[in-house]
């Protein structure tokens, strides 16, 4: 019996990655992420005292410092899902924010 074999498939050499390879997943999205917005937070570039007034104390400089803030919303939104008792949030103070709340039932 002479010649070749000819049952090899063509396609013995596919590139696995093409065919997926078992163990290797697409990377899912970590927790981390939920706070990835602080990295462009403002705040973290000035004053984090002004941020924290005391009471009664002014919380001007702190709103205009977010009124240019390019994270202004996700900020907000952190602090309102979070509870955050303290400091300006997002633009808002304390009392802002629960009036907020309320308001949003
Ligand atoms: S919105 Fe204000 S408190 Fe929030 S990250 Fe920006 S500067 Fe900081």
């Amino acid at each position: 019996m002479t010649g070749y074999r000819s049952d090899v498939p063509e396609n013995w050499f596919v590139d696995p990655v093409n065919l997926g390879v078992p163990g290797v997943r697409r990377a899912e999205p970590d927790e981390e992420s939920t706070l990835s917005w602080q990295t462009d937070a403002l705040c973290s570039q000035t004053d984090p005292e002004a941020f924290f007034p005391e009471k009664g104390g002014s919380t001007r400089d702190a709103k205009r410092i977010c009124s240019s803030c390019d994270v202004r919303g996700e900020c907000l939104e952190y602090a309102l899902n979070n509870d955050e008792r303290f400091g300006i949030w997002g633009g808002l103070s304390e009392r802002e924010r629960r009036k907020l709340k309320r308001s949003a039932g």
